[in-house]
């Protein structure tokens, strides 16, 4: 049987000129080798092209274009912090080619780090080591933990200096997700060439909703289904303790699936109100509030298909509409699913006063979920034991009363279940990994000394989250202090 390699589609490259802009990346000095994802490699056809497995640094790096690329930079727009930015577009990123993976589905090459292009504003173009390997890991941590969204085949690091706060090394992700249109190309169609849009709309559907062709009215099941996909991507974020952080219009996908890893964090100590962006003075993207933010951004992304026949206010009201719905059920289900109980009323009664436990005593968000298994089956689980010790340690002098009255309600309703269904379910919901910010950290500094031994160890811990590993560490799994100050993690860098 011949093995696939990659399948080109490189479709964009058709759309109307004013959209993109045609462009070679700009060589980074030295490109050197971060890391690579075989199994993305796999997943594309990239793994059986000797061409592309050779010289894939040099791709990274931009120093070799290979012949069915078409890199172009791509136009969008956005609402930042809540305010019209008008135009943005990829600053510091190329389209490099759009292929079907082995599976049949379309998958988007995007190099992020490839130098100027005509939207770079004021920036350099250029990415920084740091924040490489932040997205690198991260979409890695997402993808393994079941969730929505981009990954990465690679990344190279370089001799190219880039300035931040001090001298950095540059840096080059290949990036992989299935579209990199956000909700902003839309809002930059519609104020800067508003005659596009049914075209871009038809491209939208056929490529990432064909099935939404065979409904009467394309346009308005297209719509809803962006609507529920990014209700149910913000409802896994929130059951897993993710917090992206600056979900402005531009960095949100149309196919919700989570794309632009800046300032995001994983909750450690359950705090509702936490903000992970250091930038982010006010909260708006607080973790508690990316619900409602998903629907603050579908609002003022709907309004600019009235242009197109047959969809009025009326009508984008009923595509809206099932954004809470949409969000309450897969939430509702998941938080339930991660107790081990059906989705009931009074399961999530428990549910919801569990989480005020773990906000109370300032609880690990992860460790805390998967404690429960040690309480539910220790006999199989002796680590979680050990994280059900630490926790209860960790509950002040009331709450121990709370927790014996909680505990006690929550395995009578445990018993009326079989507990082979219980522990499926928890195992498969309830993480052992997550990427913690410290974590990131640490695979950083050594990489900034030339040493990425750290980052495949977090990689591959990160390769299976539900499963207790050998390569963990202490590190890997303990929540700073609860009077420890937070880490400072800003926008672009
Ligand atoms: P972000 O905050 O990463 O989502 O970026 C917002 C916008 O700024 C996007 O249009 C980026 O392409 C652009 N941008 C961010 N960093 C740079 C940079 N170093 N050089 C050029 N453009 C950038
Ligand atoms: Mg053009
Ligand atoms: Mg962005």
């Amino acid at each position: 049987m011949e093995t696939a390699c990659m399948r080109y589609q490189n479709t964009y490259v058709n759309l109307d000129t004013r959209l993109y802009h045609e462009q070679p990346p700009t060589p980074l000095d030295n490109p050197r080798v971060g890391h690579f994802n075989t199994q993305v490699a796999q997943q594309l056809g990239w793994a059986n092209d000797e061409d592309l497995m050779t010289n894939w640094v040099e791709i990274l790096g931009g120093q070799y274009v290979p012949a069915d690329f078409k890199p172009l930079s791509m136009a969008y727009a956005g609402h930042q912090f809540g305010q019209w930015a008008g135009q943005l577009g990829d600053g510091r990123g190329l389209l490099m080619a759009q292929v079907l993976d082995v599976d049949g589905q379309p998958q988007d090459l995007h190099l992020k780090g490839a130098g100027l292009t005509p939207y770079s504003r004021m920036g350099d173009g250029r990415a920084v080591l740091r924040s490489t390997i932040r997205e690198y890991l991260c979409g890695h941590a997402l993808t393994q933990l079941g969730i929505p969204s981009s990954n990465a085949l690679g990344f190279v690091v370089s001799d190219t200096r880039v300035r931040r706060e001090r001298i950095e090394a540059g840096a080059a992700l290949m990036r992989v997700a299935d579209s990199h249109i956000r909700l902003g190309h839309v809002e930059w169609i519609a104020s800067f060439a508003p005659d596009v849009l049914g075209e871009f709309t038809d491209y939208m559907i056929d490529t990432y909703y064909p099935e939404c062709r065979d409904s009467e009215t394309p346009v308005l099941a297209f719509l809803t289904a962006v609507v529920e996909r990014t209700a149910r991507m913000i409802a896994d974020w929130q059951l897993i303790g993710f917090a992206h952080g600056v979900m402005n219009t531009d960095n949100l996908s149309i196919t919700g699936s989570t794309l632009d890893f800046g300032p995001f964090g994983f909750m450690e100590r359950f705090n509702p109100a936490w903000i992970n962006n250091h930038s982010d003075h006010t909260g708006r993207y607080a973790y508690q509030n990316q619900p409602a933010i998903g629907h603050w951004n579908l609002n003022v992304w709907l309004p600019h298909f009235m242009r197109l026949e047959g969809v009025t206010r009326e009508t984008l009201a009923e595509c809206l509409a099932p954004y809470e719905a949409t969000f309450m059920q897969h939430y509702q289900q998941g938080l339930c699913r991660k107790l081990g109980l059906p989705h009931q009323r009074e399961n999530l009664s428990l549910a919801f006063e569990w989480l005020t436990l773990l906000e109370d005593n300032l609880l690990d968000y992860t460790n805390s979920f998967r404690a429960l298994l040690g309480l539910v089956a220790p006999a199989d689980h002796p680590y979680e034991q050990k994280l059900l010790v630490t926790m209860t340690t960790e509950l002040s002098g009331d709450a121990q009363q709370v927790w014996q009255d909680w505990s006690t309600r929550y395995l009578a309703q445990i018993e009326q279940l079989s507990l082979e269904q219980v522990v499926n379910g928890m195992q498969t919901t309830n993480p052992v990994y997550v990427l913690r910010n410290s974590m990131a950290q640490r695979a950083i500094t050594a990489a900034e000394q030339g040493q990425f031994e750290e980052v495949d160890r977090v990689f591959r811990l990160l390769d299976n989250p539900y499963s207790v590993q050998d390569i963990a560490n202490d590190l890997d799994t303990n929540a700073p202090a609860p009077d420890t100050p937070q880490m400072p993690i800003s926008c672009s860098s």
